[in-house]
């Protein structure tokens, strides 16, 4: 970690030239007017387009900014059903019915930035400020692998004391854990940990790909430059440029599965989502991969912050599932990720519109993991949590509607990242072979973690995806069923950690 004092180490974190080389005929690939106008010019929108807008999109097509501008200027309810039921088809299409589970490690709150809208801000005198210790990180992380989670995402302010070696080293500490499982069967560890942390510089980027990161994840907050500033106004994260080539950096520094997002609620919704397609589509151009995952958040009470519940541009729970269904249409390809900020009620409304991934369990006070219930004070969080059932719960109810939940981390472990991923997930191939280990890690967690009453829905569930799995011919000709059933009985016996 740095041993700099904060100020000075704040002032030399943006490097210049890492912003520049990545302007194409010298402009940066959000042009808020262009933006304006595309909404504009696509206003009524032909209901004919539309459907042909969402024939593309289910041919798992990625839609051009003018498509879509119209799909978010849709406000005739019979159509904007129709994109509704077409979102949920490309989902399956390309994801199943499957949904991926990670637990969000809070690792240190100290931050040198100023944003409005966060409990985490250095002016917020009250929030307790806490780093966590290395042993610390080994403690919080055997509660979450006692949850049964495989994945983690761990979170960090921006500051010297938590700079990237300070990330490294917490990293290193997570995959270290090993934990027997509280039923007594198999071991526990997190096979996969994605980041999220501010924008670095492509040398600190390069030692987080060294330490094994899954996913690098950043998020622009917001797209409009002059609003992004009101929002910044102090350190590092002030600039805008800076964090909007982060993810650029990041696949130049190697690490090819990377997740962008807004913050939806400090600005219009559609601009945003419109923002979100303008970064898909540059990191397409220039790395021939888009994002890993987008992920919307929207914005909730944070301790000292009036922005965060008086902003005039709070996203209803129906302008929310409007905007991600534009999303999962317009890059059909993506992860989506809706996150326990969200009530138990509207996420399951949306995991329906197309959502990937979700947390459950999760904690987001310093420490919060090892602390009991009643310490989770407020202050001690960054935001307020919308869901906060135990991943068994929710994983039941997701079970009750037909749905798979999946840990599994093959895809990363086999390569299958970055370009090589996102062909498969184009050509649907990539949803057979999680499919299986869908299965394979659902099938580890029943065993190792669910109560009973989990495990009865879970494993009528598994049956089902069994005997389908034995009608679709792609698992044939590949000899796959062979192969899961083998995998299937060795894990009901202890063995853990089989893929495909
Ligand atoms: N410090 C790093 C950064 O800002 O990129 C990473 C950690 S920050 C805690 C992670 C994300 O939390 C931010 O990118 C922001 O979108 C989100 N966030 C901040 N305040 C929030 C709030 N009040 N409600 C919901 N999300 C919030
Ligand atoms: Fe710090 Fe990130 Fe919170 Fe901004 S959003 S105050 S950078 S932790």
């Amino acid at each position: 970690m740095s041993k700099m004092n904060p100020k000075e180490w704040a002032a030399q974190v943006v490097k210049q030239e890492e912003i520049d080389k990545y302007l194409v005929n010298g402009k940066d690939f959000i042009d808020e007017s262009e933006i304006i106008n595309k909404l504009e010019t696509n206003r009524n929108p032909d209901p004919q387009r539309i459907r042909d807008i969402l024939g593309k999109s289910l041919s798992i097509q990625r839609l051009e900014p003018d498509e879509t501008a119209a799909l978010l200027n849709v406000t005739d309810p019979e159509l904007l059903k129709e994109m509704e039921e077409t979102a949920l088809k490309v989902k399956q299409k390309v994801y199943d019915n499957r949904i991926v589970f990670f637990a969000p490690l809070y690792c240190s709150n100290l931050c040198v930035n100023s944003c409005l809208y966060c409990g985490f801000r250095k002016e917020n005198s009250e929030e307790k400020r806490r780093i966590l210790s290395l042993d610390e990180v080994r403690k919080e992380t055997e509660h979450v692998i006692d949850e049964g989670h495989k994945r983690m995402i761990v979170v960090y302010g921006e500051h010297p004391l938590s700079d990237v070696d300070y990330m490294v080293d917490t990293i290193k500490s997570v995959y270290s854990v090993q934990k027997k499982s509280p039923k007594g069967r198999g071991h526990g560890s997190i096979r996969r940990v994605n980041v999220n942390a501010a924008p670095m510089s492509i040398s600190d980027l390069k030692k987080l790909g060294d330490a094994g990161i899954g996913t690098f994840q950043v998020f622009q907050e917001t797209y409009n430059r002059d609003l992004y500033s009101k929002l910044h106004p102090a350190g590092p994260k002030s600039d805008y440029r800076w964090r909007l080539y982060a993810l650029h950096r990041a696949m130049d520094a190697g690490i090819d599965d990377v997740a962008t997002g807004a913050l939806f609620g400090l600005n219009d919704w559609r601009f945003e989502v419109m923002g979100l397609l303008y970064h898909a589509i540059d990191l397409e151009r220039q790395f021939g991969i888009g994002p890993h995952t987008i992920s919307f958040p929207r914005i909730t009470p944070a301790s000292g912050s009036e922005l965060s519940t008086n902003s005039k541009y709070l996203v209803s729970d129906e302008d929310f599932k409007r905007l991600i269904t534009v999303i999962r249409l317009s890059v059909p390809y993506t992860g989506m990720i809706v996150t326990a900020r969200e009530e138990p009620g509207i996420k399951k409304e949306v995991i329906k519109l197309g959502c990937t991934q979700t947390d459950a369990s999760s904690k987001i006070g310093i420490g919060g993991y090892s602390e009991s219930q009643d310490c989770q004070i407020a202050e001690k969080q960054q935001f307020t949590l919308g869901e906060t059932r135990s991943l068994d719960e929710v994983i039941r109810e997701l079970a009750e509607m037909g749905m798979i939940s999946s840990f599994c981390t093959a895809g990363y472990r086999c390569g299958r990242t970055g370009d090589k991923i996102m062909n498969l997930l184009t050509e649907c191939v990539e949803g057979k072979f999680c499919k299986l280990n869908a299965i394979l890690t659902f099938k580890e967690y029943l065993e190792d973690y669910a109560s009973e009453q989990t495990k009865t829905v879970g494993e009528k569930l598994i049956q089902k995806e069994i005997d389908e799995v034995k009608q679709i011919p792609f698992f044939k000709q590949h000899n796959l069923i062979e192969k899961l059933e083998e995998y299937y009985g060795r894990i009901s016996k202890g063995e853990r950690d089989l893929y495909l």
